[in-house]
């Protein structure tokens, strides 16, 4: 009888390369002089050949073979057969890309990232254009490594979101359009709250920060945080996790607190998977939307709701007595949930944010399609953006320069976003049923019962079952946008009540 330990040691020994190459990544943004820029480019390359080198080769195909029999008498639950089985999947897709694809993809993704970097900077669409083509025409061919698909974008979406179809996006953003647009309409129209442009001084702000990563539930020795430029959480490990944030002195709610909390709800993801799935390809979140749906949770369920204020407020407000001594509890909790239209996708209240997401998803199927020419993106992009957010795009630069993801050949990543944010409302919903307190329980900063359900119900799973049957098996259903409308609506009403 063939034993699965071989295959375990040949996948711990990729796992700790791959875990490698996340600390040079991690190092990169967060602590490398800008000079090292181009010996780590060619290290990350090299690390992350080596590692697909040893994912692809002959080898691990005949292991994953000696094992069907195995797999077939094991509990499909336990973490031998979802080893193998997920270990199948994933390494079925990296032998239908070619290594030169691959390298390709990578190589004109660093190039086209600098050129979008100062298209964006100039405002000049047209010298991004190039690059925009030279990706689409890449992430076509790599489509094509899995053809025939039912649609074009499914082999993309699929990075992402492992076995969901667009056709099942577009149900759920059929939905969402109609009603968030509607919402929109019926938001109150709010002067700019008039709250003094700070000083936060930084210090004070990495103690808030740092209290409610604790609070939310990591142990110290298990976490870092660190200030960057565009922050992010990456896990070198279930006990090693680095959130980032980042810091301005004139703006407090409108980065490092919300910010922390985002990256907080992605390390506490990664932190809860079970322990028995450490060095295995199990041990990371299950998809990209099961991700952002937990960063989601803890920065807006959670940390824009007013029982969160009322906890961490008076603390906010005598670390800054300065700039938020005579703004009250309602007030703040009023601007952090203000609802407007805008132009920039990151800074997007949770009502309006959908609206941006919808917009790139027709966009990049129309691109890859054809349908849409790369030349004509910027006029394509502000008659839509029009249509859905009722403001004019005054340049490119706030319009469809402003995200990275293209230039990196990302297509297939943005719907993940909003579908986060759908997940997030299924999952409290259902947590409120089992933890009917929940919200006075945040009021008394007690975050644990919700941290230990979370971990309990979804992230010890890692990623054993696919996205599909973790929010089976969370939510007891399929995706549904409705409890995410619920949510908003819900919100609207108390903040226009108040
Ligand atoms: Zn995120």
């Amino acid at each position: 009888m063939p034993d699965i330990t071989d295959l375990r040691r040949a996948l711990e020994e990729i796992h700790d390369l791959s875990m490698a190459g996340a600390l040079l990544g991690w190092d990169q943004q967060v602590m490398m002089p800008r000079s090292g820029a181009a010996g780590r480019a060619e290290q990350l390359a090299t690390v992350s050949r080596v590692v697909h080198e040893r994912f692809t080769r002959d080898e691990l195909r005949a292991l994953l073979d000696d094992l069907r029999q195995v797999e077939g008498s094991l509990d499909p639950l336990s973490d031998d057969a979802s080893l193998i089985r997920v270990a199948r999947r994933d390494y079925e897709k990296a032998r239908r890309v070619p290594p030169e694809l691959q390298s390709a993809l990578s190589r004109e993704a660093s190039i086209s990232m600098v050129t979008w970097a100062a298209a964006r900077e100039a405002d000049d669409f047209a010298s991004f254009r190039p690059a925009l083509e030279r990706m689409l025409e890449l992430r076509r061919e790599y489509a094509a490594c899995f053809a025939p698909a039912d649609d074009p974008y499914d082999p993309l979406l699929d990075d992402f979101e492992p076995g969901m179809r667009t056709d099942e996006v577009r149900a759920v953003f059929a939905v969402l359009e109609p009603a968030l647009r509607e919402l929109l309409a019926a938001a109150p129209d709010e002067p700019e709250p008039r709250f003094r442009p700070g000083p936060y001084p930084r210090a004070a702000q990495e103690e808030l920060s740092l209290e409610l990563v604790r609070a939310f539930g990591f142990e110290d020795g298990s976490f870092r945080l660190d200030p960057t430029v565009h922050p992010f959480c990456s896990s070198l490990g279930i006990q090693d996790i680095r959130l980032t944030t980042r810091y301005a002195e004139d703006d407090l709610y409108g980065t490092s607190l919300f910010s922390t909390m985002h990256e907080t709800g992605h390390g506490l993801y990664e932190h809860g998977i079970s322990p028995s799935l450490a060095r295995t390809l199990l041990a990371s979140g299950c998809s990209s939307a099961l991700h952002e749906s937990q960063s989601r949770l803890w920065e807006n369920v959670v940390g824009r709701s007013l029982p969160f204020w009322r906890w961490f407020y008076p603390r906010v407000q005598g670390a800054f007595p300065g700039a938020l001594g005579d703004v009250s509890l309602e007030e703040f909790h009023r601007a952090v949930n203000r609802v407007r239209p805008s132009f920039i996708r990151v800074d997007a209240d949770e009502t309006t944010y959908g609206l941006h997401i919808i917009l790139r998803f027709e966009l990049e199927q129309r691109l890859l399609s054809g349908e849409l020419a790369a030349a004509d993106l910027p006029e394509a992009w502000n008659t839509r953006f029009e249509e859905l957010l009722g403001i004019q795009v005054p340049s490119d630069r706030v319009g469809c320069l402003q995200d990275v993801h293209w230039s990196a050949g990302l297509f297939g990543y943005f719907p993940t976003y909003q579908l986060g944010n759908v997940v997030s409302a299924q999952i409290w919903e259902r947590l409120l049923v089992d933890l009917p307190d929940a919200y006075e329980q945040i009021e008394r900063g007690d975050f644990s019962a919700i941290g230990g359900w979370l971990r309990e119900h979804l992230y010890a799973l890692g990623r054993k079952l696919t996205p599909a049957e973790t929010i089976a098996h969370v939510c007891g259903g399929p995706i549904d946008p409705e409890p995410y409308l619920r949510y908003l609506r819900g919100k609207s009403t108390a903040l226009v009540g108040s």
